[in-house]
């Protein structure tokens, strides 16, 4: 069976060559606090990359002040330079907030949770890497489970395209401001990552985000826990087949967006159009 003939440290290391990162360049890692972002550290640490971290803290309550705190540990623990941005402070609000405060005003379009905090904390990710000297790309922690789910639900809605700029590095987009993000764990299933975590003790939160509730999502991710890992990565392989086919179809050209001047498809970028319009 896949994972018992290749071990984690493989799968990781086989992805990371495939993006061709060269040594000396500088990969922020985006370290929410939970156990996958902070594997990604723990491994481009050992495989001596360059590295540092950034964490938002979302102002949410005891689990953002847990997440800052095992962050801290992390950093600690790897010897690497963390930056922290607190959205309260940079942004007037909480992220429960502004989340409500978005959904109340686009109230007819059934805007989900995570799908808002994923627009906001990717836009403040580019936003603020690009005054970190020297950062290059941008790692997450998403791994097999989250992609394959993401993608079943983009099948779902019948909008295959939106996951044209997926895969272990961003795709399509080609613009100075927007620095690419990579993800190490695209073929590392969660249960493995858990395992992993709890084995080495990385200091990490398990607990799911308090947010994390729209009931579409966890029916698909109820589903996924019935797949088994090698139906998980061919899916998520196949999908990378059908690749050229979606790309063809999307508008690959990038604008600024007229409000922050941040890389936007739209004249308006996501974040903006949510949070200012
Ligand atoms: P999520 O959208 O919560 O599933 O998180 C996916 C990835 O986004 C994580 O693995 C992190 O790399 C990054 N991320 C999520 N939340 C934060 C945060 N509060 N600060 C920094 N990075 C984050
Ligand atoms: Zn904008």
């Amino acid at each position: 069976m896949f994972m018992k003939s290749v071990n984690i440290e493989q799968i990781i290391k086989k992805t990371i060559k495939q993006i061709k990162i060269p040594k000396n360049k500088k990969i922020l890692i985006a370290l929410s606090g939970g156990k996958d972002s902070a594997l990604v550290a723990y491994f481009l640490k050992k495989f001596e990359y360059k590295i540092e971290g950034f964490h938002i803290n979302l102002g949410m309550g005891k689990y953002s002040q847990d997440c800052l705190k095992s962050v801290q540990e992390l950093g600690e623990l790897l010897g690497i330079k963390i930056y922290y941005y607190n959205i309260k402070d940079e942004m007037g609000s909480s992220m429960c907030y502004i989340r409500s405060a978005v959904q109340e005003k686009h109230s007819t379009r059934g805007l989900k949770n995570c799908a808002i905090c994923g627009v906001i904390k990717k836009w403040i990710l580019n936003k603020e890497a690009k005054k970190i000297k020297d950062v290059s790309l941008i790692a997450t922690g998403h791994n097999l489970d989250d992609e394959c789910q993401t993608f079943l639900m983009n099948i779902f809605k019948g909008s295959p395209e939106l996951s044209a700029n997926t895969g272990v590095i961003t795709r399509n987009i080609e613009n100075e401001k927007f620095i690419p993000r990579i993800k190490p764990l695209f073929y590392v299933p969660e249960d493995k990552i858990r395992e992993y975590t709890k084995e080495k003790k990385l200091p990490v939160v398990y607990e799911k985000c308090p947010c994390a509730i729209d009931s579409y999502r966890i029916q698909v991710r109820k589903f996924m826990n019935t797949l088994k890992t090698g139906k998980k990565l061919n899916l998520i392989k196949n999908f990378e087949k059908l690749y050229p086919l979606i790309e063809r179809k999307k508008d690959s050209r990038m604008k600024f967006c007229k409000i922050c001047n941040e890389p936007s498809r739209k004249n308006i970028c996501k974040k903006c159009e949510l949070v200012e319009v």
